[in-house]
């Protein structure tokens, strides 16, 4: 017990030594800002869609005020609206489903796949019908979607497809970095994001033309020009303070992300042979580890035990959406949904960011498995 209550605490996330690590660079890029006086959309913003837009590999990226907005932006520039369906997974954060209903459309939950949690193509093609409009799968936890299948389902039935890489950045699917696959990719820089910035913002990315035209004009208050207003749009735009933390740390993500990779390696090897159901590894592509999600036998107690001994942990997602008092009126039931419900009772996310020090990567190791054995 002793060892227990003198141990270092293990926190989730540590996001202030990274901080430091570039405070020097991003202060002087914020004076240089401050004595510019461009304070929104300036210099910093246009350089960043350039080279986000160069790393995802597509031909535009637009900046917005978060990734909430990414994705409501996405859905207005691509026609969804009132009367439409759009399918997606009850498996995430809610914003995914929340900004379908912000477009007047109505979300329709399908089922998961048990290995990656991502949306189950099966389940998409039982789901459409005359109303449905676009496809939202969310690379969830940092794995790619079935990317492959959802775009043979889309093209067949003319649906547009919307990627939510909020926790994604990076990913690869055959070859492709994810954001590149859809018809829009959308992102959130929020702080505990793979690549996220000191405040709030998030990106599209699109190879169309018009979309990111639309994009542009949504995004600052469906302007053609100034002071001139052809339809109701909004203001979400990125500051440069944020575009000028988010192009540092732009520079760094490679080694962030294998810093992520490894931790999740490391606690893989850790865990073989245990009642741990690890993470699984896409077929084709590649896990950037947003978030390291488990599945244990007795979740509950496991976390308390991980939470007694001062480590940090996330219930990713405790329920699904479908069951969400808010989607009330679209009458699931518990059992709808039975792969993404009984994720909901046995997921546990563990520790993870670049740089997370071996000693607490060991720490966490050792009290979970000494709680799953009991
Ligand atoms: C974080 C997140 C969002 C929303 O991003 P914000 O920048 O917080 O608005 C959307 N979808 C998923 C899957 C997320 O994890």
């Amino acid at each position: 017990m002793h060892a227990v209550t003198r141990a270092q605490p293990v926190p989730f996330l540590d996001l202030s030594t990274q901080y430091k690590s570039l405070e020097t660079e991003w202060l002087a890029a914020i004076r240089e800002t401050g004595a510019r006086g461009s304070f929104i959309l300036g210099p910093h913003t246009q350089a960043f869609e350039k080279e986000f837009a160069e790393y995802v590999g597509v031909k535009h990226a637009i900046a917005v005020a978060n990734g909430t907005d990414s994705l409501y932006l996405s859905l207005r520039a691509l026609g969804v609206g009132k009367g439409d369906e759009v399918i997606t997974t009850p498996f995430t954060f809610f914003a995914s489903a929340e900004t379908i209903d912000m477009v007047g459309a109505t979300p329709v939950f399908v089922d998961i796949l048990p290995d990656s949690f991502c949306l189950d193509p099966a389940s998409v093609r039982a789901k459409i019908t005359a109303k449905t409009k676009a496809i939202v799968p969310v690379h969830i936890f940092g794995h790619p979607s079935e990317m492959g299948e959802i775009m043979e389902i889309a093209k067949k039935h003319k649906l547009a497809v919307v990627e939510d890489c909020a926790q994604s950045f990076g990913a690869l699917h055959n070859g492709k970095v994810v954001g590149a696959l859809g018809d829009t990719g959308s992102f959130s820089f929020y702080p505990t994001k793979v690549l996220g910035c000191y405040g709030d913002g998030g990106m599209v990315t699109t190879n169309s033309d018009a979309v990111n035209e639309h994009i542009r004009r949504l995004r600052n208050h469906g302007a053609v020009k100034p002071f001139l207003h052809t339809e109701i749009g909004m203001n979400s735009r990125l500051d440069e303070v944020q575009a000028a933390v988010l192009r540092l740390k732009l520079k760094r993500i490679k080694d962030d992300i294998a810093g992520r990779q490894k931790v999740a390696a490391e606690y893989t090897k850790r865990f073989a042979g245990s009642p741990v159901k690890t993470p699984a590894l896409p077929k084709h592509g590649t896990h950037v580890f947003n978030l390291y999600t488990v599945r244990i036998p007795k979740r509950d107690a496991v976390r308390q035990a991980l939470t007694d001994a001062q480590i940090g942990t996330s219930q990713c997602y405790p329920q699904g959406l479908h069951l969400q008092e808010v989607y009330k009126h679209l009458n699931y039931k518990p059992g709808s949904l039975p792969v993404c419900e009984h994720a909901c009772t046995e997921t546990l996310s563990l520790p993870v960011y670049p740089g997370m020090p071996p000693e607490h990567i060991e720490r966490v190791c050792e009290v979970l498995l000494a709680a799953i054995k009991g």
